[in-house]
């Protein structure tokens, strides 16, 4: 299994807001890792259809090394349906669930078999955005 140590917070964002934006529609894609680091989101055609990942074709998977997937629901719940479990059994080891209100809580990460994994958010070093807490 290939060893990831985290999302990058710019990956993380783009799925997040591709998920917004794809509302009511659901948005999936493809992780890619570089460095074991989830880096790049490979979007998947067609993606309006709610049975995306009965249709995508293991061919189609592009060479570049894949490590999971991510995917959005139009519900606020992010369990994993009978057709995710089947294509996350297929497709790697961390797969993301966004959910409404797609803020940076609203997701949830599972391996291949659909358990609860963690997965770490790593902050960019070229941005060197100052990070502001709320009191
Ligand atoms: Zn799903």
């Amino acid at each position: 299994m290939r060893r990831v140590k985290g999302i990058s917070r710019e990956a993380l964002e783009f799925i997040l807001e591709a998920s917004r934006s794809s509302m009511p529609r659901e948005f999936a894609g493809l992780l890619q890792a570089r460095e074991g680091v989830i880096s790049e989101i490979l979007i998947l055609p067609g993606t309006e259809s709610s049975e995306w990942m009965a249709w995508v074709p293991v061919y189609m998977l592009p060479s570049m090394p894949i490590v999971g997937s991510c995917h959005s629901h139009p519900v606020p719940n992010p369990a994993p349906s009978q057709e995710d479990l089947e294509f996350f059994s297929r497709t790697g080891s961390y797969h993301i669930i966004a959910f409404p209100p797609f803020d940076e809580r609203s997701w949830r990460c599972y391996d291949s078999s659909g358990r609860r994994r963690d997965l770490i958010v790593i902050e960019s070093n070229r941005a060197q955005t100052p990070v502001f807490r709320p009191e």
